[in-house]
């Protein structure tokens, strides 16, 4: 009697979200209309673009990918490098090699349509615990429990849960599948996220628009600022290095390499540089043994810093003309956008522009 009255209580829970999600709900460019029936192709991009990286950036990435590859058949026929070019800026860039892998995959063992279990998802490249999840559910509606970091924060604040994130994790993912719904669960799972980007938000929750706010405990406790609890974060380590930039002898091209196809921004393209050392900056004279030409080299004022997941890279700039080079290619500068270019590289590339301009 007792599971059966917690059951009922959860129940009542989750219908109260679905009802505000049927008022409130976010209207994105992936999602189906209400009362319409999900794109798994489309679900799928768009939890690819998501992770690590936020709504409002993937959107117009998002609309530009359905533009050029309507469905997941256009997307496995098309070449890696195009993707590359397309994903460009997005970063995480093994993210475009995966996405490739997938849809071929998909389109070779699963005849163009996705399997719609977690566990068969959570098999096909560039999905984790959380995308498989949150595919099955979305995309197909199956019971799933779908925790991404917005959800923790629900919890952690519904729940009053002191213990700080990592830590909290498995706690907090037990709290949310007690709350799991007896159906809709596609819907649920947006619901939550749009509850946890709207309304729970990390500051300054907008807590009397929440349709859980009578049984929240950290509104009760007075606990909102303060959960979820975090360990502070390391702080990241320091990596240097000295960037190349070749102008040919009219300055209308750079030089660019490609990078390997394994490690970080895998595949993509980049100005040359020294390794990335935490060690201090190498003197240019050292370091124009790195270089990809003999020329004379010179340093410009500056520094171009870039944050990854693991580390912050910082660059010094050195730029050159020279219209002779082993390898690379040359790419003009006006041209540099449909290159599979990473933000880094664009900076840098930038930073030696407005030294130009100003020069
Ligand atoms: S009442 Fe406030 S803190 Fe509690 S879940 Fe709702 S928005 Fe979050």
């Amino acid at each position: 009697v007792a599971q059966k009255m917690e059951e009922g209580k959860s129940f009542a829970l989750s219908n109260q979200l679905l009802a505000w999600y049927d008022r409130h709900r976010r209207v994105l460019p992936w999602r189906a209309l209400p009362g319409g029936a999900p794109d798994p192709y489309k679900v799928w991009l768009s939890e690819i673009m998501l992770q690590q990286t936020t709504v409002a950036t993937v959107g117009p990435y998002f609309q530009k990918f359905i533009k050029r590859w309507p469905t997941l058949h256009d997307l496995a026929k098309a070449d890696l490098e195009s993707i590359r070019q397309m994903w460009a800026g997005l970063g995480y860039y093994r993210r475009a090699q995966l996405l490739h892998e997938c849809a071929r995959l998909v389109l070779r063992n699963y005849k163009d349509s996705f399997p719609s279990s977690e566990n068969e998802l959570r098999k096909l490249p560039g999905f984790g615990p959380y995308t498989a999840a949150a595919v099955a559910a979305i995309a197909f509606d199956q019971r799933a429990n779908v925790i991404d970091g917005n959800v923790e924060r629900v919890m952690a604040r519904l729940r009053a849960v002191k213990t700080p994130l990592p830590k909290a994790k498995a706690k907090l993912r037990a709290l949310a599948e007690a709350l799991l719904p007896n159906k809709r669960f596609g819907d649920y799972a947006q619901a939550l996220m749009d509850l946890g980007a709207t309304v729970c938000t990390p500051k300054s929750p907008k807590c009397s628009l929440c349709p859980w706010i009578s049984v929240c405990e950290a509104k009760a406790k007075g606990l909102i600022e303060k959960l979820p609890r975090r360990v502070p974060a390391k702080a990241k380590p320091q990596r240097r290095a000295i960037a190349f930039v070749l102008y040919d002898a009219k300055k209308r091209r750079v030089l660019l390499r490609r990078r390997p196809a394994k490690g970080l921004l895998a595949g993509m393209m980049e100005v040359p540089t020294t390794v990335w050392s935490e060690k201090a900056f190498p003197k240019l004279e050292t370091a124009q043994k790195e270089a990809p030409v003999r020329a004379c080299w010179r340093l410009i004022p500056g520094v171009v810093r870039h944050v990854f997941s693991h580390f912050e890279l910082e660059l010094k700039v050195a730029i050159a003309s020279s219209s002779y080079t082993k390898s690379g290619c040359w790419v003009l500068q006006d041209r540099l956008a449909n290159q599979a270019l990473p933000s880094v590289m664009h900076k840098v590339i930038r930073h030696a522009q407005k030294h130009e301009r100003e020069a």
